[in-house]
């Protein structure tokens, strides 16, 4: 499986790091290695000195699927969850200034933080009225709504299939609303969808 990841799908989040906000959606691959296994810890890793935390919606595809109309996308998924996108914030600023991938940014090991549960998407009465958040050490840090996507999920789905077969089981990272901020090890992250608890991360 592969984990496709939307950059900038929230103009308070493009805003806060300084970019434009995107025309078309810009995406980036994490690999399947980048998945936090069930139960181990986090550890902060050795090369960063600003590694932050992103909240984003999680979308598993469930259906193979090519050049996909966006009027047929939602065929495509029936399962929405929630992850955090971690990211080597020192490491993708020098990696941009030098007009250079983001990989080792953002594809480390255990850079992939997948809830506990996927829920069904009927739970919800639309995919675009989500609610989603994250604390860190009790104090909400992080809040979105899936409303406020600059590009919406059939969309995305549309868009990146133009380029990539989408397979069974690949995980698209909808994009963090604004808030992100750097992390220390000691710090609890908790992330909700609709208040319900999903994550839950100590960081070592
Ligand atoms: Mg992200």
């Amino acid at each position: 499986m592969k984990i496709i990841c939307i950059g900038r799908n929230y103009s308070e989040h493009a805003k806060e790091l300084g970019n434009e906000t995107p025309k078309e959606p810009l995406y980036f691959l994490k690999p399947d290695s980048a998945i936090l296994a069930k139960k181990v810890p986090f550890y902060y890793p050795a090369f960063t000195k600003d590694l932050h935390y992103e909240i984003e919606l999680l979308v598993k595809i469930n259906k193979l699927g090519k050049h996909i109309e966006e009027r047929f996308a939602h065929t495509y998924y029936s399962q929405i969850g929630l992850g955090i996108d971690f990211t080597a914030r020192d490491i993708q600023q020098e990696c941009k200034s030098k007009g250079l991938p983001w990989e080792k940014a953002k594809g480390f090991d255990g850079s992939a933080i997948i809830g506990t549960q996927f829920f069904d998407k009927e739970k919800f009465e639309s995919v675009q009225d989500i609610n989603f958040s994250l604390n860190k050490n009790g104090k909400e840090v992080q809040k979105g709504n899936s409303k406020d996507m600059i590009f919406t999920i059939d969309k995305i789905i549309s868009y990146v299939s133009q380029f990539m077969t989408l397979k069974i089981g690949d995980i698209i990272y909808t994009g963090t609303p604004a808030g992100v901020g750097p992390i220390s090890i000691g710090d609890k992250l908790e992330g909700f969808l609709e208040g319900e608890k999903l994550i839950s991360l100590n960081i070592k």
